[in-house]
């Protein structure tokens, strides 16, 4: 098993979040996040905005709009 390098990690945080992926990806997705810090930040960061979309609104696509909205804002601040 070959584990995802920070991008590929990258890309499934928010499908680990939803808890959409399957074991293995679940697996290799913490392994990772449990290794590297900028990952793990990210990581933060993603968990924050799913918390803050799901209370904030049951529209899907509103969601999405300020789901880009609050990601880009926690982004610029860094
Ligand atoms: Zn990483």
């Amino acid at each position: 098993m070959t584990n995802f390098n920070c991008e590929e990690t990258q890309m499934r945080v928010f499908d680990y979040l939803s808890n959409e992926l399957d074991d293995k990806s679940k697996l290799q997705v913490k392994t990772h996040l449990g290794e590297c810090s900028k990952c793990e930040l990210e990581f933060e960061i993603e968990r924050k905005i799913s918390r803050i979309v799901s209370s904030s609104s049951s529209d899907p696509i509103s969601s999405a709009k300020f789901f880009s909205q609050v990601s880009d804002r926690l982004r610029s601040e860094e």
